[in-house]
């Protein structure tokens, strides 16, 4: 299944369901459809109704008739307000090397506002004074399911599915605190979407992730490159923190960040950044100062 959160301009958000491509993709309420009371408001709202497998079971057997054109709809971040966001650092072999470093012996956690999430259609914004804000995207697997020291080999079990994230960071920040939650709290620095791919469509071991930045490519890199995966990363995180449905987890970034660039490039307003995981989506969005 493909999901998303959207609304039809009505201020109405809801969790949908997606089929077909281009112009021709269609998109189906789920909150209507299933006939929800409470109505879920995102994709979260529907877990907490169903777990992933009820829901395939579920949606499969949908009628499709009351389904809009997707271009007639306005995408949403998946999970507008997820519980908790953690993320890992340097889990890519080659973005280790960038920086002389070798790949860690044990995942790298580090956490972001959840306040930092914003929309496919959101533009990333930051204050003037903030010069040296960075890329990163990232494969970001959406929990479907609670759990706490899930076992690698139950972790799909857990997920909703994959998704786009851009892990916005500002250097200048992150390099003055030793340490990484302000540098990526701030509301916009967590941009995801546009769908979620459940696990049964996409196998996440070899997926090529690309930004580019005014239209020139700034990273090229594969998921086959990342040091720990998916499902080790489910068994690591979950043994800390219990899973909460919703939560995101965001796998770390290939080589090309900005900040390691010669010369460094950073983000600057007026820039279009476009990150793109094959097989999910693409986040094609405006930067902006405030
Ligand atoms: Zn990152």
């Amino acid at each position: 299944m493909r999901l998303c959160t959207f609304d039809r301009g009505d201020g109405a958000p809801r969790p949908g369901l997606v089929r077909g491509e281009g112009e021709r993709a269609r998109v189906l309420d789920l909150a209507s459809a299933l006939a929800l009371d409470p109505l879920p408001r995102c994709l979260r709202g529907l877990l907490e109704a169903f777990a992933p497998d009820a829901l395939a079971r579920e949606a499969a057997a949908l009628a499709w008739d009351a389904a809009i054109p997707l271009a007639d709809s306005r995408l949403l971040a998946p999970v507008p307000r997820p519980p908790k966001i953690t993320a890992v650092g340097l889990n890519y072999r080659d973005h280790a090397a960038e920086q002389g470093k070798p790949p860690p012996e044990r995942p790298m956690l580090f956490a972001k506002a959840r306040t930092s999430v914003s929309g496919p259609l959101d533009a990333i914004r930051f204050a003037r004074a903030q010069e040296k804000v960075d890329f990163e995207v990232e494969l970001c697997l959406v929990v479907g399911k609670p759990g706490f020291r899930v076992p690698r080999e139950r972790a799909r079990e857990h997920l909703l599915g994959y998704t786009v994230a851009i892990d916005v960071s500002d250097r200048a920040a992150q390099q003055a605190d030793k340490q990484f939650y302000r540098a990526k709290s701030y509301p916009s620095f967590c941009p995801v979407g546009p769908f979620v791919v459940t696990p049964d469509e996409l196998d996440a071991r070899a997926l090529a992730l690309e930004t580019r930045l005014n239209g020139a490519v700034m990273q090229s890199g594969s998921t086959a490159d990342l040091v720990f995966g998916v499902e080790e990363l489910v068994e690591y995180v979950s043994a800390v923190a219990p899973l909460e449905v919703g939560d995101l987890l965001l796998t770390g970034t290939p080589a090309g960040v900005g900040v390691f660039r010669d010369p460094p490039v950073f983000l600057r307003p007026g820039d279009r950044l476009r990150c793109a995981i094959a097989g999910i989506g693409a986040l094609d969005l405006a930067i902006e100062a405030d």
